[in-house]
């Protein structure tokens, strides 16, 4: 298993470096829920070019980062498929 957490060299090559932070993780305060989905939406469409797509949400996965985009997925997307992760491996 890779371990995405130590290897950081992806980020060089992520499509959101030329982006303000605040398309991923929103404003520090007041973001309603009519301009956070479309920031989302707007965030993700970045994502779904991404060629590190893969390793940036697997980073996420493994350090547990509570907010914003990561890998094209919300905090939701992520906590979501943790879960599904898990069921997973306790089916196996
Ligand atoms: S997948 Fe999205 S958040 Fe992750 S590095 Fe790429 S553009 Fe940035």
């Amino acid at each position: 298993m890779v371990d995405y957490a130590d290897q950081l060299d992806w980020q060089e090559r992520a499509a959101c470096r030329d982006y303000d932070n605040e398309l991923f993780f929103g404003p520090d305060q007041g973001e309603s829920e009519i301009e956070r989905q479309p920031r989302e939406a707007r965030a993700k469409a970045v994502c779904q070019s991404c060629p590190v797509r893969e390793p940036c949400l697997e980073f996420a996965m493994e350090t547990n980062q509570k907010y914003g985009i990561w890998g094209g997925h919300t905090d939701k997307e992520r906590a979501s498929l943790k879960r599904r992760r898990a069921r997973a491996r306790r089916a196996s």
